[in-house]
């Protein structure tokens, strides 16, 4: 017995390549979010796998009548949602490519071609960010994974003795974040043992960013209570609002407090390829690690979360561990499972090569541009409109606003504000989402699918309008 047969395997693919070109032909047919209530996938599905084999025919035909219907949309342009992630068509053929492949690049020897590939991305990243030679990086699946090995790297180098003690050899450990900063950092502090009492939630100033003068109390108060600071996490783009924490004055206060600086900027990051907006990243060369999302806003499909870091020693140190069975002989060879929990790693690299290649730094920063531009168009509009208003700064590609009901404050303002998004939700055409920023909740307008152009952003406003309109804004 063996695989499919060379005719009928070549057959297959081409069809597969064809359903894949329809899908992003006729996206914009289905609604954002499918019509679809929890349970009701699993009730159309067979209890137990088949016993005899299926035709592909009937595998495919299934997957356009049940699958495909029923996912959320995220390659369709009206996704305005949380932070887009793009299938762009490079990004696309090189997932397919790393599919056929299907290399597990755990050593050098395991993967030639995919660890050099994936070593040289992440320095045409960092050229096209503008941050010095002394970052070098890897690929993780996601930003959780990314700031997870930062944090545990930070661990060892704050207490050496957590790789072989764990943490209870240690005093009780301690990690800065803005009270914006995204919950991975909570959650690698969980898995790290550190526990979520670890982080400590420096407060924010009236524009969502960090104030380093609470960062240096944080820290302060710590010390004074035989607590040991590990890590400053800064995030250049937080979650709700895109907020951008001062990063060159907490790196002050990180270097004088000899802790390690991580960067979040899984969103924002690739926006530094703009020369006009690097000054929203001024000092966040500073660092000792950053990472950033190409499968956020550099039009990489899920899943590619690249981690800069200064010193990729701090990070072997923190995890290197090799059993006999996985030592080889090349000499000068980079086993990119040293840097990180997992030994197994898929060929990332292959698909953000082909996007940075396919469209090239110009035709990225032309898009990210686009984006920064129709934030600020829509935030325009918010801004003109009666019974709306705008709710954080839009420094990148995101507008927080919400509407303003007239003798409805608090409580009453905040119900109004989420039955119109489920309102404008249920329409089909866009799918926005929600925050809360200082206690109020607040829609989100996220731009960042590369499918996504003015009229999608022109209708979710007009959508939002008309829907408000009707509840009696
Ligand atoms: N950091 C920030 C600022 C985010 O907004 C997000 C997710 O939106 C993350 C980290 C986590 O990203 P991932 O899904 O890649 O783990």
């Amino acid at each position: 017995m063996s695989d499919f047969p060379e005719p009928e395997y070549r057959r297959h693919l081409h069809q597969v390549a064809d359903l894949i070109a329809d899908y992003l032909a006729g996206v914009e047919r289905y609604p954002v979010l499918p019509r679809l209530r929890p349970g009701e996938l699993r009730a159309r599905l067979p209890e137990s796998p088949p016993e005899e084999p299926e035709p592909l025919e009937a595998i495919l035909a299934d997957y356009r009548e049940l699958i495909e219907p029923n996912v959320t949309h995220w390659n369709h342009p009206g996704f305005l949602a949380y932070f887009a992630t793009s299938g762009s068509v490079p990004g696309i053929l090189g997932e397919a490519l790393a599919a056929g492949l299907n290399v597990q690049a755990m050593l050098w020897r395991t993967g030639p071609a995919a660890t050099e590939l994936e070593q040289h991305v992440c320095d045409w990243l960092r050229r096209l960010v503008g941050l010095p030679a002394d970052f070098s990086g890897h690929i993780n699946d996601t930003a959780s994974s990314s700031s997870l090995i930062a944090l545990a790297s930070a661990r060892h180098r704050a207490w050496p003795d957590s790789r072989a003690a764990g943490v209870r050899s240690a005093p009780p450990l301690r990690v800065y974040a803005s009270e914006h900063a995204h919950s991975s950092i909570d959650k690698a502090c969980i898995t790290l043992g550190m526990g979520i009492d670890s982080v400590v939630k420096v407060a924010a100033d009236e524009r969502y960013a960090m104030r380093p003068d609470a960062l240096e109390a944080a820290i302060a108060a710590d010390r004074a209570a035989g607590r040991l600071p590990v890590a400053v996490v800064a995030t250049i783009g937080t979650t709700s609002s895109t907020a951008i924490d001062p990063v060159a004055a907490v790196a002050h206060v990180a270097r004088a407090e000899g802790l390690w600086l991580h960067i979040d900027a899984a969103y924002a990051g690739p926006a530094a390829a703009c020369p006009e907006l690097r000054s929203h990243f001024a000092g966040w060369e500073l660092a000792d690690s950053i990472v950033l999302n190409p499968h956020k806003w550099l039009f990489t499909p899920m899943d590619c979360s690249v981690l800069l870091v200064r010193d990729p020693d701090a990070v072997r140190a923190a995890f290197n561990l090799t059993p006999e069975y996985l030592r080889t002989a090349e000499a000068g060879a980079l086993n990119l499972s040293e840097f990180g929990p997992q030994l197994g790693r898929r060929f990332r690299a292959l698909k953000l090569w082909f996007v940075l290649r396919a469209y090239g730094a110009a035709g990225l920063r032309e898009r990210l541009r686009e984006h920064c531009a129709l934030a600020r168009e829509f935030a325009g509009w918010v801004d003109a409109e009666p019974g709306f208003e705008r709710c954080a700064p839009v420094p990148f590609s995101v507008v927080c606003f919400r509407a303003v009901p007239a003798g409805r404050s608090g409580e009453e303002a905040d119900r109004f504000n989420e039955k119109l998004l489920a309102a404008v939700n249920d329409a089909g055409p866009v799918f926005l989402s929600h925050t809360r920023l200082g206690g109020r909740i607040v829609l989100r307008v996220a731009i960042g699918n590369i499918r996504t152009g003015r009229d999608h952003v022109r209708a979710a406003w007009d959508l939002v309008r008309a829907r408000a309109v009707e509840m009696g804004l």
